[in-house]
């Protein structure tokens, strides 16, 4: 028997192969439309056949096998690919909801999934119900017989707060309308699997740690084929679909993808012990700490612990900017998870259009600079954080 392979070779090799020329990289079938030898053969679409295209909005040969290995790096049956995060994010909520249906949501989830659902989704009659980190004790109590579905992220941004992904599977295994839906992007499936914990839905921004080179914008959902399938129908409406060039980058990212991770891993941690060392420093986040508040779970759930981390500096906002100014190797910029460091300051970047009630909720001050740690050599990035520390 064939033995479960490991991230990597299933990134690398995938389960869809070139059979026209037997080329070792599959190709890129950049055409939006798909002749038949003759009519009958579009009874083939109408009956589903696998591997049958004909327009590239249903389904294009190159995104397929790209689709294909992401459901296997997940450890599920199917993937969709889409033209950016929230388009996979959208596209699945809408799938699965109906008017009069209730969501539960954990209040610290990206913004613009925040705000989907806090100003767009109520549109249809659906309710959503937010709940936040320190409460998640009471998530029962939320439940009803019109909830449908859980959705929550893990690491929290921009805090790299843990929610602990199987006690909430656990919560809600009884209910079997319920589905579960996390957003898997800050952890990757390197570091976090979360069908292994019994999560019914995975969604990723692949513009970040996927890709990894901030070059381009996709997402994509990975879960079981009967769901799979239920989107696929939704995304062929609502049109998300990517570039099949796009696609392909994706898919030669996902390759490197765990030796990337790896090596984020690594340098975060060192990045996050240099920074706790530091006199300026007044606290640091990174689950990989033991000082973090949720390095118990962390270790449970996740296999390495991100390249995400937060820190917050003496000297408030003036601070942090002058730092992230400072800098000559990381650059200032929003998004995360590519090979170059980035840094950015929360309530000037990702969590601008919150008011301060909402801050103090998500544990935002503007004292917090963010930083996604890149593959960069570990001594010539500390050698940076050192100088922009000694400069304020
Ligand atoms: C960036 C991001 C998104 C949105 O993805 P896009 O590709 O920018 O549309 C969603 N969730 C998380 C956690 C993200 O970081």
């Amino acid at each position: 028997m064939k033995p479960k392979f490991g991230i990597s070779t299933v990134a690398i090799h995938g389960e869809i192969k070139d059979k026209s020329f037997h080329s070792v990289v599959y190709p890129i079938y950049q055409t939006s439309t798909f002749a038949v030898e003759k009519s009958d053969d579009y009874q083939k679409f109408i009956d589903e056949v696998e591997d049958f295209y004909i327009y590239s909005r249903y389904g294009n040969p190159t995104i397929r096998e790209v689709e294909k290995r992401l459901a296997l790096i997940e450890n599920c049956d199917d993937a969709i690919l889409f033209s950016s995060g929230m388009s996979a994010i959208t596209t699945t909520i809408l799938s699965l909801v109906e008017p009069g249906d209730e969501i539960i949501s954990l209040r610290s989830i990206y913004g613009v999934t925040y705000r989907f659902f806090r100003d767009y989704i109520p549109k249809f009659k659906v309710n959503v119900k937010f709940i936040d980190l320190n409460h998640l004790d009471d998530l029962k109590k939320l439940i009803t017989n019109k909830t449908k579905l859980i959705y929550f992220e893990t690491p929290v941004n921009p805090t790299t707060r843990i929610v602990d992904i199987k006690k909430i599977v656990d919560e809600v295994k009884e209910y079997e309308n319920i589905l579960t839906i996390i957003d898997n992007t800050f952890a990757t499936p390197v570091n976090q699997n979360p069908a292994d914990f019994g999560v019914d839905i995975i969604l990723h921004s692949a513009t970040k740690y996927l890709s990894g080179h901030s070059d381009l914008i996709l997402g994509c959902v990975v879960s079981r084929k009967e769901i799979i399938d239920k989107i696929r129908k939704v995304k062929n409406t609502l049109g998300g679909v990517p570039d099949p060039h796009q696609a392909f980058l994706l898919g030669r990212s996902l390759k490197t993808l765990e030796l990337r991770v790896k090596r984020q891993n690594e340098n975060a941690l060192k990045v996050a012990e240099f920074l706790s060392n530091h006199k300026f420093i007044k606290k640091v986040l990174y689950p990989g700490l033991p000082s973090h508040p949720d390095y118990e779970i962390a270790k449970r759930q996740m296999k390495g612990f991100g390249g995400m981390l937060s820190f917050e500096i003496d000297g408030g906002l003036e601070h942090a900017k002058k730092f992230c100014d400072s800098l000559k190797i990381a650059l200032n910029a929003t998004s995360l998870g590519s090979v170059e460091t980035l840094v950015s300051i929360p309530v000037l970047t990702s969590h601008i259009k919150m008011d301060e009630s909402e801050l103090i909720k998500a544990e935002i001050t503007p004292s917090l600079v963010r930083i996604s740690v890149g593959i960069e050599n570990i001594e010539d990035l500390l050698w940076d954080f050192e100088q922009a520390l000694n400069s304020i």
